[in-house]
């Protein structure tokens, strides 16, 4: 007979709950994650939104479009004929399956390893550190914990001008679903879902346009940046309409009528497909019985702070449904902070240094401040660039788009932000991550020997040109 008492149960098993359950029981600490999380073909996994429905099929796609792409576009630069590139939906969305069943079921594989008790059904916090728990054929047992971790994750915003129908109206796990290329598709919300599976679509033949209500481009990337990736997305095919105001999307004869306004005035377009991605909300329904404590924030967060505890006493809540960027690795950050603390072992996640990738192509990423920010914050600053055009690596890969930027300041030469638009952007902020986690200065990354020839040299290259001292650019 399964004990109803744990040290800690965590309520949630996607990126943010599955990491605490693992870190608390390596604390020697008894466990139990609970997840409810159920798969269209009915079955039920952990991992959350990241693992089923966002971080890792979105790349699965991102990665066989971009070769279909390449094969297109680039391969006759490099003397390889293929003739006509012909590709299979149907198997690629097979191979996105496996890969996401195969994590999923990695994820039972480390809690058995590690001594956690994965529970498949719903949670509700109880006042008094209980956890109502119902398993999915509906039986019901009160667990009792020293410590409970919520982490419910998000769910897509609903547009009302345009609701979700599931079949010609979709969020972005149905844009990831679609078992053939829509001739023409439509996206609002020009974030980073709206790009990556406006990318996916995009490369695989469809006409795509992009409604994006404000009037700046990816405003929170630095302007260079945001500059530079518009300027892709169009080569690329994205039609990207800012400004634009949706007012209506009609479902008629397998289309969708999408009116929207714009500087222009009243805008109509026609598409088979509507993906409305204009960003997330937290997830808490059900979550929280009368008088547990806990207390939830005008847009619908889990109040916590700074160290992820809630208002109620050793009920903490970390991810997508509290406060911050929702990324799945600030989640696991503070998942697994969560779980040392509760351990009584030294936790902290710097807020400062979590970095955003954008696994468009070409790929975009940065860590800390914009110039834009630096700026408006009055400090003394510097900025070295260094565009991958003058790589060595970048151009024998048939990739000399983009460029490193690094903002340090004038007055004690730290490093304030990294940004990189070009290839592997997303593997080279890690290195800017670990310098600026250090504190580090841009000296620092001009003395650290980088191998000849990376694409990493392209970052120290940027870090020099701070000080115009670049070997490989023209220091302007
Ligand atoms: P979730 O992953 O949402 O997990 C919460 C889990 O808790 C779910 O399984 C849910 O069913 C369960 N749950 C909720 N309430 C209860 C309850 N009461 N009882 C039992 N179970 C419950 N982030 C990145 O960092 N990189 C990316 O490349 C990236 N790509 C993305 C692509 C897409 C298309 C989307 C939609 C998101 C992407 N994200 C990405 C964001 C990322 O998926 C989220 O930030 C992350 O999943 C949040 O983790 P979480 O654990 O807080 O919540
Ligand atoms: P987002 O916040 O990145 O972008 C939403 C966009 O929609 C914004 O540009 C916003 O101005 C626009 N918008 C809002 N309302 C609109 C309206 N009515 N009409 C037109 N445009 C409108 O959100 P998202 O792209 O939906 O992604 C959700 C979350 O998932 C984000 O927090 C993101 O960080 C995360 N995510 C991360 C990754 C990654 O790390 N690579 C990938 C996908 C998603």
């Amino acid at each position: 007979m399964m004990s109803d008492s744990f040290d800690v149960v965590v309520i949630g098993g996607g990126p943010a709950g599955y990491p605490a359950a693992i870190r608390a029981a390596q604390n020697k600490l008894s466990v139990a994650c609970i997840d409810e999380w159920k798969n269209y073909d009915g079955s039920y996994a952990f991992g959350g939104t990241c693992l089923n429905a966002g971080c890792i099929p979105s790349k699965a796609l991102l990665e066989s479009s971009e070769l279909v792409h390449r094969a297109q576009h680039e391969f006759r630069a490099h003397g390889i004929s293929l003739g006509e590139v012909s590709f299979d939906v149907v198997a690629m969305q097979k191979r996105k399956a496996g890969i996401v069943r195969q994590s999923t079921q990695g994820i039972l594989a480390l809690f058995k390893s590690a001594g956690v008790t994965p529970l498949q059904g719903h949670g509700r916090l109880l006042p008094g550190l209980r956890v109502e728990f119902t398993a999915h054929d509906g039986t019901r047992r009160t667990l009792q914990a020293k410590h409970i971790i919520l982490a419910s994750g998000s769910q897509p915003m609903e547009l009302r001008s345009a609701p979700f129908d599931g079949q010609h109206v979709v969020d972005s796990w149905g844009a990831l679903e679609f078992d053939a290329v829509p001739k023409r598709l439509g996206v609002i919300g020009a974030g980073v879902i709206g790009l990556e599976l406006g990318s996916v679509w995009r490369r695989l033949g469809a006409e795509v346009v992009v409604l994006e209500a404000l009037p700046d481009f990816l405003p929170m990337a630095d302007g260079q940046v945001s500059r530079e990736a518009l300027r892709h997305f169009k080569k690329l095919g994205l039609e990207i309409r800012l400004g634009a105001k949706v007012t209506g999307a009609k479902v008629e004869n397998d289309e969708v009528a999408v009116s929207f306004t714009d500087a222009k005035g009243e805008q109509s377009l026609t598409v088979d497909k509507l993906v409305v991605a204009i960003g997330r909300r937290p997830f808490t329904a059900n979550l929280l019985a009368e008088g547990t404590g806990v207390e939830i924030d005008e847009r619908g967060f889990i109040k916590v702070d700074d160290h992820c505890r809630t208002a109620a006493d050793r009920v903490w809540a970390v991810g997508d449904c509290v406060r911050g960027p929702m990324l799945a690795h600030k989640g696991k950050e503070e998942g697994v902070a969560v779980a040392d603390a509760v351990a009584g072992l030294y936790a902290e996640v710097n807020y400062k240094v979590i970095p955003s990738v954008i696994y468009t192509a070409p790929e975009i990423a940065w860590v800390g401040l914009t110039e834009e920010q630096v700026k408006a914050s009055g400090r003394a600053y510097k900025v070295g660039n260094f565009p991958f055009a003058a790589s060595g690596r970048a151009r024998a890969m048939e990739a000399p788009a983009g460029f490193c930027k690094v903002v340090a300041a004038v007055d004690d030469d730290e490093i304030l932000g990294v940004h990189v638009i070009g290839p592997m952007a997303g593997e080279l902020i890690a290195e800017a991550v670990l310098a600026m986690e250090y504190s580090g200065s841009s000296e620092d990354l001009q003395r650290t020997i980088h191998a000849h020839p990376t694409l990493s040299e392209a970052l120290h290259e940027a870090a020099l040109a701070a000080d115009k001292r670049a070997i490989d650019c023209l220091n302007k």
